[in-house]
């Protein structure tokens, strides 16, 4: 079986030794790793690490947690780097009202990112938290591809992202949901990807790997009454379709 790991953030492990994380990943199947950045200081980063390692697809953009240090002409650099890298997609980027630091720069900073896409032609990733009425208002702006990662909200919401051709993605943290199965089973198999967000969102306090990625896949199978061979083969396809912006 082989996995896509859709959303990770491969520099912020505590031991940088991205050869080992991969190469246990790699061991059970994951074979290609979307490495999302938050700010600007990633970028570099993260270009270097997927010049080591062709597995790993370059996320360029800037969080909403990170707009405080957002630098002047960052938007320009993004556009350079977007350029420079065909592969490389947008985010993450997003909105979130939890951490509502100033809520019209996070607008203005995730419409700028959204029209980067659009013009590049690029798949988004968006964070969303307690903001989907901001989506809403906004959603005819999307680009073609774009994926709501972790999601996490409720099952109306979900659907309309359906509508609007996104696509669903699911970490650990979908496992916690008091609706889990509800939103598991509700989701088209042609619009369902899977991420660790690892380090983050494992299921106990500690470093979340991508080598974990068969574990989530084998609990949504269960979950939506699949086998894990046929639903793993089903959420790669549609993992390749979303990396080359399909
Ligand atoms: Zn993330």
């Amino acid at each position: 079986m082989q996995f896509i790991d859709t959303h990770i953030h491969l520099q912020d492990y505590k031991e940088k030794n991205t050869p080992q994380i991969l190469a246990s990943a790699k061991a059970v199947g994951v074979e290609g790793f979307v490495c999302a950045s938050v700010q600007e200081e990633d970028w570099e980063t993260i270009i270097n690490l997927s010049k080591q390692d062709v597995s790993i697809i370059p996320a360029l953009g800037i969080h909403p947690w990170s707009i405080a240090q957002v630098r002047p002409g960052w938007e320009k650099k993004l556009a350079q780097k977007l350029e420079e890298f065909p592969q490389a997609i947008v985010g993450e980027c997003g909105l979130d009202r939890l951490k509502n630091s100033d809520w019209e720069k996070q607008q203005e900073i995730f419409i700028t990112q959204l029209s980067l896409a659009k013009h590049y032609n690029r798949p988004l990733i968006i964070h969303c938290v307690k903001a989907q009425e901001m989506l809403t208002n906004i959603h005819s702006q999307l680009p073609k591809v774009f994926v709501l990662h972790s999601y996490y909200g409720k099952g109306e919401f979900m659907h309309q992202i359906l509508q609007w051709g996104g696509y669903i993605s699911f970490s650990f943290s979908i496992l916690r949901h008091p609706q889990k199965e509800k939103i598991i089973r509700q989701v088209p198999s042609e619009r369902l990807l899977l991420e660790t967000d690892g380090p983050y969102q494992g299921l106990e306090k500690k470093e979340n790997y991508p080598d974990n990625l068969p574990n989530l896949a084998e609990t949504i199978a269960a979950i939506r009454g699949e086998t894990i061979e046929h639903f793993s083969q089903q959420v790669y396809q549609n993992s390749q379709r979303f990396i080359h912006g399909k």
